[in-house]
């Protein structure tokens, strides 16, 4: 699902040394290693084909295929003879058995002052939206809402966070019983969210619709107003900031048969009501509404919106057809020649709430296309030293319901394997590079954008220049020009399982601009061609970039794990609470202490590593890779987060906004002002510092 510009983050790190051919040694390569990785890659520049990637693209986006659908099946088919004929090993599909639910019937209506029925379908001003073969699969709705009907007056809660109700309540709008109307603007604005915070203030339904300030005519009809365009944006509003996956089986995998909790213990299911509506619609309501008027601060229309409680009641109806239904994840292998356990993973989801144009075929296209570039580089002879896993997920919609099932099925396994997991949901609605993750990873992920041409500027994608020009503005990551790294991730795709919950160093990556058309029917693969990635000049960049990060990753010498980068970041992150932090706070030493640990053993090891690389000292090369390979482990936490024990990386999570949260087991306990909750949070996070720092030095 990824939102528009996934990275909210206040922290950034650009890139240094990074323009292509600086003549700098990747990190964990050594000289005699040095020259075969870069002609790989310059192969693997060159054979990523934009035609190829169109047509990849074509098919993928050819029918609505949501999770579970006959066509999410066919194309799970599809994808895996795509791993076959490149050569890909052990290519499987695995079933999960999960809460997948679909709409029978979504309505929303007045009667008075006049009759009206909301249009439940993506529609331009009067001109039909895009047809499909069937009408129920193109309804929009959102997952999981409760079934039910409601009759009730609608009030206005702007943006719908519990300074607005707040608001609302002081001026004597009660919300309770009643019909919430919300809409969605900012970046990272989670519609789970706000569903959550209605049915905390006691509201009977919500209704939430998004503005979208910039529309390009270009994907309308021709001679069209786009401005005028009724796209719904549909979305799952699960409260996976508990646990993401199937309600049903939080920590254990949905396996055909699986125990399943009973659904009134499942904390992610939500009980309230919730639609999509369109913004022409929720514009009609409005203008039914009197009352105080809204808030400045709520944007839009405040000048001309008021908050009501409406005079007329408008039923709410909604019946959803909620079965637990098979999903499908498609996998396949790269076996690496020397270090065949030691598995790099590089996966995106495939269903799509209707055609899928941006999110997420640009992402499956741009893998597909690396799939078959490397397979047939291997026919060619090579070989990566460590294995390479690729992986087609589903239902990541619903609440990243395949990844997080696979990888708690294969919990132990990853645990002791995984490298790295690399993550692209849409890989590109526009051309502004973004990307977030483990700070360890930084470092490979600059180099490697650094490595690769952007086609509309001829330089590489992250230069130098680029990366100072967005520092000295100091600019934050979200909604500007420059292109950047964030050391954190939030929610909201597929990487949640590998890092909040194994602590498998991931990263998430894309080219962002404005997707108007998010999650409605106007995402298409001709939305895609015409406005968002014309040729699909950036999808295949993408393919390029991934392809220079997954091999450096697979075939370095020592894994380009950069364990100084994580031991800076971390003090950082200290450094950005430690305002909020009580002067003699318990445990506030504690961490101090291990940060001081952790730096020195993360040099040391750093040393170690640049003098085996630079001597070719190959015998130390398996113990660094050891060491290194199981770093960000030592940030999980078993106990997890209070209050949401799924979540167990010490260092960052998901706030309930998908805001990326550092150090979150301190920062909510400063949230609750819980002195004696924050002294054993600081003194978990020690621990784990200290893990960290004796993994890195241990004899
Ligand atoms: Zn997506």
């Amino acid at each position: 699902m990824r939102r528009l510009t996934a990275l909210g983050a206040a922290v950034l790190l650009t890139a240094g040394c990074s323009s292509p051919d600086d003549g700098a040694m990747p990190l964990g390569f050594s000289r005699a290693s040095v020259e075969a990785q870069r002609a790989l890659e310059r192969r693997v520049i060159e054979r990523a084909d934009s035609g190829r990637v169109r047509e990849l693209h074509r098919e993928l986006t050819r029918l609505p295929h949501p999770a579970g659908s006959i066509r999410d099946r066919q194309l799970a088919g599809w994808i895996a003879r795509q791993y076959t004929e490149a050569g890909l090993d052990d290519v499987r599909i695995t079933t999960h058995e999960v809460l997948l639910p679909r709409p029978l019937e979504v309505s929303v209506e007045m009667t008075q002052p006049h009759t009206w029925r909301a249009e439940m379908r993506d529609a331009t001003d009067g001109a039909p939206g895009p047809t499909s073969p069937s009408p129920r699969e193109m309804l929009p709705y959102h997952a999981f809402s409760a079934s039910g009907e409601v009759s009730a007056p609608v009030v206005y809660a702007g943006p719908g966070t519990p300074a607005d109700y707040e608001w609302l309540a002081r001026r004597g709008v009660d919300v309770k019983g009643r019909i919430v109307l919300v809409h969605s603007t900012g970046v990272y604005r989670y519609r789970g969210l706000a569903a959550f915070t209605a049915q905390q203030f006691g509201a009977a339904a919500v209704l939430m619709f998004t503005v979208r300030e910039k529309v390009a005519s270009a994907a309308g009809p021709p001679g069209h107003d786009a401005t005028a365009m009724a796209g719904i944006e549909r979305g799952s509003i699960l409260y996976d900031f508990f646990y993401p996956g199937d309600p049903q089986t939080p920590g254990w995998a949905s396996v055909p048969g699986a125990r399943r909790l009973p659904r009134s213990e499942a904390r992610t299911l939500p009980r309230i009501i919730s639609v999509p509506i369109s913004a022409v619609d929720a514009r009609l309501i409005l203008s039914t509404l009197e009352g105080p008027a809204a808030p400045e601060w709520w944007g839009r229309d405040a000048a001309r919106d008021h908050v009501g409680p409406g005079a007329a009641p408008v039923q709410v109806r909604v019946q959803i057809d909620d079965t637990v239904r098979p999903v499908w994840t498609v996998t396949g292998i790269l076996r690496g020649r020397e270090e065949p356990d030691s598995i790099v993973v590089v996966g995106n989801h495939r269903d799509a709430w209707v055609f899928g144009g941006v999110d997420p075929s640009t992402g499956t296209a741009s893998l597909l296309e690396l799939v078959r570039v490397l397979g047939m580089l291997c026919r060619e002879g090579w070989s990566p030293k460590r294995s390479l896993l690729f992986a087609s997920w589903d239902a990541e919609e619903f609440g990243l319901t395949s990844s997080t099932e696979w990888a708690e099925q294969h919990a132990e396994w990853l645990r002791s394997r995984a490298v790295a997991y690399l993550n692209v949901d849409g890989a590109a609605s526009g051309s502004r590079f973004v990307a977030g993750g483990s700070p360890s990873l930084r470092e490979v992920i600059a180099t490697a954008a650094g490595a690769v041409v952007d086609p509309s500027t001829g330089v590489s994608v992250l230069s130098t220049e680029r990366g100072r020009d967005a520092q000295d503005r100091g600019i934050p990551a979200a909604g500007t020009d420059g292109d950047v790294i964030a050391d954190r991730l939030g929610g909201g795709s597929d990487y949640t399982v590998f890092l909040n919950h194994l602590g498998v160093p991931s990263v998430d990556l894309g080219f962002n601009g404005d997707d108007w058309a998010y999650h409605t029917a106007f995402d298409t693969h001709q939305y895609v061609d015409r406005v968002t990635d014309p040729g699909f000049r950036y999808t295949t960049t993408m393919t390029r970039l991934l392809g220079v990060a997954a091999t450096r990753l697979v075939s370095a010498d020592v894994v380009p794990i950069d364990p100084v980068a994580a031991a800076a970041a971390i003090r950082a992150y200290w450094r950005e609470i430690e305002p909020r932090v009580p002067r003699n706070a318990g445990g506030s030493q504690a961490v101090e202490a291990a940060l001081d640990d952790l730096a020195r053993a993360a040099q040391a090891l750093g040393r170690r590593r640049d003098l085996a690389l630079g001597s070719g000292d190959s015998g130390q090369y398996g113990d660094l890779n050891r060491r290194l390979l199981q770093l960000e482990r030592s940030f999980i936490e078993d106990g997890g987060l209070p209050g949401r024990e799924w979540y167990k990386h010490v260092l960052m999570a998901p706030a309930r906004s998908y805001q990326p949260l550092v150090l979150p087991g301190l920062a909510e306990a400063l949230d609750s002002a819980d002195a004696g909750r924050f002294a054993s949070q600081a003194e978990r996070l020690a621990a784990a510092l200290r893990r960290a720092a004796v993994l890195l030095t241990e004899r």
